[in-house]
Parts: C-alpha cells; sequence; structure tokens
C-alpha cells in the first residue's frame, strides 16, 4: 500500500466564489464585534494502538495548534470532551474500512454526525481511529489496493444531500497539524494545488506546482521536497502550507493571511447573529430553513427556495439557467444563463492604476478591465481618463463627444480640444489655446476676438487718439477705457 496520505481531498471541483466574499462582509458585518468563535467538539475514540493518556495528549495538541493557528478574529476556542468507544452499528471503530465513499458517508451519517441539540448548542464530531480507508485504487503493480487516510473532512457543503454536513475522522497516530489541516476544509479552505473559483481570496496563487505528481507538495520551496519509495512528494524539509499534503520535516507549516481571512470569514458564516456558534450549520441539518441570504450560506453555495424551506444550493457553472448573478460560480447571469464572470467590480479589482472597472455594457454587460484612455479620446466618465477627467459633451462647441483633458495643461499658443485645457483664455475655432478675456493677457494688453474669433490674441492696449474701431463695449482696449464715437482712444 502506498504511503497513507496526510489528509484526504474531498473537494470536487466547483466550490468558491467570488461574490461570496462580498456578500459575506455585508451580511456579517455586525459579527465583527465579537472575538471568539466559540465550538463544542466530541472526539469519540475508537483507537487500539494508543492508550487513553496518549489519545488525549494527542487531542490537546492538536487543539493547541488549531486554536494558535485561527486566531483571526473570531478566534477559535475549543472546548472538547472525549468518549471511547470499541465498535458502533456492529463496526469496529479502530478499523475504519468501507468499499465506498457512498457506504463511509452513510456510516458517519448514522453514527457520528454532528450534533445540533439546539440552533446554538450541539457539537461537532471527530472520530479517532487507527485506520481509514475508503474505496480501492491501483497500485504501480497493477494490484488493488484500499485507498487509505490520514484524515477525513467534508469541506462546506460538498455532500449529498445539500447543505449536510458531517465530522470529521482522523488517525490517532496523526501529527499535530493534520486536525488543524481537516478544520481548514471545515472553514472554507482548499488544497494548495486546488484551484478556488472566481476572482476574490485566491489563497493559492503563490503555489505554483513544483512536486511529482503536481502539486501535493506545493508550498514547500524547490529543492526541499522528500520523495517517498514511489517517488511521490511526502514532506518538506522547510516550511509547509497546512493545506498542502508533505508534512514539514522541520515543523514549521503555516497559513497565508488569505487562508486566515477565508477562514475568519467561514467562521463568521457559522456565527449566528448574537456571536453564538450555529450548529444548524455546522450539521446542516435537512429539512430546516437554513438561510435567509447568500451570506448565510458556505463558500460556493446561495440561497435558494427549496420546495418548501430555503436551501443552501450549490452555484451553477457556465450555461446553466440562472435568475441572478449569486446562483453563478461566476457570480454573473446574463440572460437567465450563468455568464463568464466580470473582470472586476470596482477600479481597485483590477490591479493597476493603468486599467478601470469598464461596467458599460461592451462585453454584452460583463464588466471588464479596460486601458484608461490617454487626453483626447472620446469618454463619458471621469474614471475612465488618465487625467481623472472626462469633459462635458458639448455639440455646440463642435464635439463628437465628451473628452479626456488634463485641467489647464495648455498654455496660449498650444494645441487644444476644449476650453478647459487651456490654462487661460479658451480653445479657439482653430483649436488653439488663446485668450478669451483681457484677464486672460498680461498688464497693458487686451484681448482681441478677431472677427471670426478664430485668432484671438493680446494687443498692446492703445493710447490716446489711437484707432480703437467701431462697436459697443471696446472702451477696453483704450489705456483710458474709452474709445470715442469717432473710433479713437480717449
Ligand atoms: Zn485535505
Amino acid at each position: 500500500m502506498k504511503n497513507i496520505k496526510r489528509i484526504l481531498s474531498v473537494v470536487v471541483a466547483i466550490c468558491l466564489f467570488v461574490g461570496i466574499a462580498l456578500f459575506s462582509s455585508i451580511s456579517t458585518a455586525s459579527k465583527d464585534e465579537f472575538t471568539q468563535w466559540k465550538v463544542n467538539i466530541q472526539f469519540v475514540s475508537g483507537s487500539k494502538t494508543r492508550t487513553d493518556a496518549e489519545v488525549q495528549a494527542k487531542i490537546e495538541e492538536w487543539v493547541r495548534v488549531a486554536e494558535r493557528v485561527y486566531l483571526r478574529k473570531p478566534a477559535l476556542k475549543i472546548t472538547w470532551t472525549l468518549v471511547k468507544q470499541a465498535t458502533k452499528d456492529g463496526k469496529d471503530l479502530s478499523q475504519m474500512i468501507f468499499d465506498s465513499n457512498a457506504q463511509y458517508a452513510s456510516f458517519m451519517d448514522r453514527n457520528f454526525d454532528n450534533v445540533a441539540v439546539t440552533k446554538t448548542s450541539g457539537h461537532l464530531t471527530v472520530l479517532i481511529t487507527d485506520k481509514l480507508c475508503i474505496g480501492s485504487k491501483k497500485d504501480a503493480s497493477g494490484n488493488t489496493v484500499p485507498t487509505c487516510w490520514g484524515g477525513y473532512a467534508h469541506f462546506p457543503h460538498w455532500v449529498n444531500p445539500f447543505s449536510r454536513k458531517r465530522g470529521i475522522t482522523i488517525l490517532a497516530d496523526k501529527d499535530k497539524y493534520t486536525f488543524t489541516h481537516e478544520l481548514g476544509h471545515i472553514f472554507g479552505l482548499k488544497h494548495t494545488f486546488e484551484p478556488y473559483v472566481g476572482f476574490n481570496l485566491q489563497c493559492n496563487d503563490s503555489y505554483k506546482p513544483k512536486g511529482k505528481p503536481a502539486g501535493e507538495c506545493n508550498s514547500c520551496p524547490n529543492g526541499k521536497i522528500v520523495y517517498d519509495s514511489n517517488g511521490d512528494p511526502s514532506q518538506c524539509n522547510g516550511p509547509a502550507n497546512i493545506m498542502d499534503y508533505c508534512t514539514s520535516v522541520t515543523g514549521n507549516e503555516f497559513f497565508n493571511p488569505c487562508q486566515e481571512e477565508r477562514a475568519a470569514n467561514q467562521r463568521q458564516i457559522y456565527m449566528t447573529d448574537s456571536g453564538e456558534t450555529n450548529y444548524f450549520k455546522l450539521k446542516g441539518l435537512a429539512g430546516e430553513e437554513i438561510c435567509t441570504k447568500d451570506g448565510e450560506c458556505e463558500e460556493g453555495r446561495y440561497c435558494g427556495k427549496g420546495l418548501t424551506h430555503n436551501q443552501c444550493l450549490e452555484r451553477e457553472p457556465l450555461g446553466q439557467g440562472c435568475t441572478r448573478g449569486g446562483e453563478c460560480d461566476s457570480g454573473r447571469c446574463y440572460l437567465f444563463k450563468c455568464a463568464e464572470a466580470d473582470d472586476c467590480q470596482v477600479d481597485d479589482d483590477c490591479g493597476s492604476s493603468k486599467l478601470y472597472c469598464n461596467t458599460g455594457v461592451a462585453e454584452l454587460g460583463r464588466n471588464v478591465c479596460t486601458a484608461k484612455l490617454v487626453d483626447g479620446q472620446a469618454c463619458t466618465k471621469d474614471q475612465q481618463c488618465t487625467s481623472a477627467k472626462c469633459s462635458e459633451w458639448r455639440p455646440q462647441d463642435g464635439q463628437a463627444s465628451g473628452v479626456c483633458y488634463t485641467p489647464s495643461s495648455k498654455v496660449g499658443g498650444e494645441p487644444c480640444r476644449i476650453d478647459l485645457e487651456c490654462k487661460v483664455g479658451k480653445c479657439n475655432s482653430n483649436k488653439t489655446c488663446v485668450c478669451k478675456s483681457d484677464g486672460d493677457c498680461k498688464s497693458g494688453y487686451w484681448c482681441d476676438g478677431g472677427v471670426d474669433l478664430a485668432g484671438n490674441v493680446c494687443k498692446r492696449k492703445l493710447g490716446k487718439g489711437e484707432s480703437c474701431g467701431f462697436g459697443v463695449n471696446i472702451g477696453h482696449r483704450c489705456l483710458s477705457g474709452k474709445c470715442s464715437l469717432l473710433g479713437k482712444c480717449t
């Protein structure tokens, strides 16, 4: 048999998304004040290889490490009890061997489910065993061998029926981080080598596949992976992520800040508005109305109308029917079908000051990160412009649209598009910044708008007796401020 993997990946494909983080941060805003998430855990030990004292010491270590790791508010606080039990339902609890996942799930549901006495009282169940094998596989020589695990936890809402969850199974000899890893799944974390769907809280971005087979020791720095006799990565001779499959030989295992945040968000989801642990949610009681809005569901689920009560339903993949974005993996519903995810909701999502979040209808209503426009390009909003300024659309000035511009960036004589670009004066019909009024000229000069308004220029003010022309309001051309009816400055 192959090395027993420390953990199991229960997680299948589609799980998490994007909007969730937004929804949950909104819906759980009032829960932010709670500093602790207190949970009762009942450990049931069926181990025959370990003494009671050894099991007890193991649990103490597991709990200590988990509480130390899940520190982010609401911090994990565990109250636990230990029950010893040799058999259940005719099964030796030290040898948890099942032909199939369905068989294992059924046994766990009947016997070791999480318990909710009321919404706020109950416990999480953790079964401690000596051997856990589910189903079988072919080994390198082609022989059928059981698939065995070091621990097994259900990712939130992985199971059927929807919204149902089960306790953890864990081997008595597992290292101090294994329990924390299994709790990680319950808190919405995936393995480092599994993708998160959507674009928020992509906690695995920094772990590029390095191991063999790709990725099961993803977080271990290059050159530090220790391979087992089958050539599979099994340990890391350096720091390793807790959600990886390899144990750190140096005892240095960690979560990244993104994982800490995700796990903390999930603890808030398992919390009532008054800050108590919601055991209905932890158990996923069938038949209970377990949600009123998406933010109350685990990552990857939305609150949908069941036949008799609301359920946390699995999000739909691309192309499936929907009535709103929250029902889709992608977070976007277009023409009643789940459609490709938006690039962004706000400019910050685009990750560069050179891009803005285009929420227009360009790509069938999909938000797209788009390069910001330079001065002179057509725009409708300030947000689109590199200069952060989009002009009004003034057809009376010959504009075909609003344009991006940098205010007061052009001096007299420089080419321009609109008046707002000119440091002083206006943008004339020759598209040059020129004076508009005398104030745009230096002292002793007046602004000659000309006849055709094409070539406004500053002209020296006229002295007494000089010709100042004929018309109304032309006295400003004269130093004296007066142009006589004879067309001379007084
Ligand atoms: Zn796992």
